[in-house]
């Protein structure tokens, strides 16, 4: 899953990147490298090596989408957002939250509507909104489905996608610009990001416009990186993870993620039911389940809750981070090297 933040299935394919190094890219030619961020561990590990690289900090933006937008909490960690704020000030980095109005929630219970309008944070202050007004009204009333096919995994395209890229091309001040977009997917962990391109044109790239100008490349600089060199870039800065890996999940995307194993769905039932309850609750009002076959209910059934802390759940369910982002006595979260629980 996850990282379910950003940027997937960019339908740009440029046969020169086939060639592609890394190390002859001249990351100085940008004025911005905007870091798509979750809060996740590979997230984390490409804006340490775009830190580690020496581009000038004042040119770095980290860029978060809420999945849950600012009025639901059905799917996300409720600390995720100032997680990253916190991030964002420990290395004096500017963070930009973005949003479809009523989250994934409104959007999965959309019945005869259009899809909802996108708000993002600016530079300037006030908050900005686009989109909502055009196609058709629909309904879907049911979970996105656990599918590489991210028209059927609906939730990473809606809420994070087309999210970003709205604010990409609304906000004025990236036009006229050189713009690289920074994201953290890894070819390992699944076989349709192994065929990600590390670097192409990014899906808002309009380089040859003629009304309006926008040069953006999208770079995945770790997509080599096996999971070990990840945490080792992160204990290099010792930066402190995400609570979602002090609570055993290898992924700090959302807690009740469709990919979710039975393990996560018991951990969620036991630690959590005011996260847990909903879901179900929704499955049966659809009829329709996230899982092929099985209720989250029944999932929960087979398999055994995480040994969460009292301490890490309170952490997580918070939605002010409280501890610290950069720690002495750094150590590995028992999260690490486990079973993933998802794409994101
Ligand atoms: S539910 Fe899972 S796949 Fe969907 S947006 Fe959240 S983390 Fe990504």
């Amino acid at each position: 899953m996850r990282d379910c933040n950003v940027i997937e299935d960019n339908p740009v394919r440029v046969d020169v990147t086939s060639a592609f190094n890394l190390q002859d890219l001249d990351l100085l030619s940008y004025d911005l490298a905007l870091i798509c961020h979750s809060g996740g561990k590979d997230s984390m590990a490409a804006m340490l090596w775009l830190l580690e690289t020496g581009f000038p900090k004042e040119r770095i933006e980290l860029h978060h989408q809420l999945v849950d937008g600012t009025t639901s909490s059905l799917m996300d960690w409720p600390v995720s957002r100032s997680y990253v704020d916190r991030v964002g000030e420990a290395f004096g980095i500017p963070v930009f939250h973005s949003w479809r109005e009523g989250g994934l929630e409104r959007e999965m219970c959309r019945n005869g509507e259009r899809t909802a309008p996108v708000s993002w944070q600016t530079i300037e202050g006030p908050i900005r909104t686009a989109g909502g007004d055009r196609g058709g009204e629909s309904t879907r009333r049911k979970f996105p489905q656990t599918s590489a096919n991210l028209s059927v995994r609906w939730c990473s395209a809606y809420q994070k996608i087309d999210v970003f890229a709205r604010v990409l091309t609304n906000d004025e001040r990236f036009q006229d610009k050189r713009v690289l977009v920074i994201t953290g997917e890894r070819a390992e962990e699944s076989a349709s990001r192994a065929n990600y391109l590390e670097f192409e044109p990014h899906r808002t790239d309009l380089r040859n416009g003629i009304k309006v100008r926008r040069h953006v490349d999208h770079l995945r600089p770790i997509h080599k990186w096996p999971e070990s060199k990840v945490w080792e870039i992160i204990e290099k800065w010792r930066v402190n993870p995400h609570p979602a890996y002090w609570l055993f999940y290898n992924r700090a995307s959302c807690r009740g993620c469709i990919f979710n194993g039975p393990d996560e769905w018991a951990t969620l039932r036991t630690h959590m039911p005011d996260a847990f309850y909903p879901i179900a609750n929704y499955e049966a009002e659809f009829g329709v389940t996230i899982h092929r076959h099985l209720t989250v209910n029944e999932q929960a059934d087979r398999g055994v809750p995480h040994p969460c802390t009292l301490e890490m759940l309170l952490l997580a369910e918070s939605t002010d981070y409280y501890a610290s982002i950069i720690v002495d006595d750094w150590k590995l979260p028992p999260g690490a090297y486990k079973r993933g629980n998802g794409p994101s």
